[in-house]
């Protein structure tokens, strides 16, 4: 855990969340503000700074992340769907917890912005 970071505050649960999905190793919440109509963020329990730092560190957590994305997309958007690790700031990382957005719901326009 990391004292300043808000995902490892919303798995603590010292901050309000509408958790989708919540295992022992990952945790899926709805972003708080969605750039689709289905717009939820799949995150490690544990701190880490980004994807590939997870990925060095702890595939099989990775690999877990990757597929609560897919649940939460079949559930929510028929398994069409986006899933984005923005890695770095002139990715448009803003929360430097490693974490995948599930966007789907809507047509989504390629390539990205
Ligand atoms: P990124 O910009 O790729 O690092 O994604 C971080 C995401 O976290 C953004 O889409 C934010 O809207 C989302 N976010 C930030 N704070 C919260 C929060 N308290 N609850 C849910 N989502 C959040």
């Amino acid at each position: 855990m990391s004292a300043d970071c808000v995902f490892c505050s919303i798995i603590k649960g010292d901050l309000p969340s509408e958790v989708v999905v919540s295992t022992d190793r990952v945790v899926a919440f709805r972003d708080i503000a969605p750039q689709a109509p289905v717009h939820v963020v799949v995150v490690p329990r544990e701190h880490h700074t980004d994807v590939a730092a997870l990925a060095a560190v702890d595939p099989a957590t990775l690999a877990d992340l990757v597929e609560v994305a897919g649940e939460v997309a079949e559930r929510e958007a028929d398994g069409e769907y986006r899933l984005v690790f923005n890695t770095g700031p002139d990715a448009g990382q803003s929360v430097f917890h490693a974490h995948g957005h599930v966007l789907a719901g809507r047509k989504l326009a390629w390539p990205p912005g």
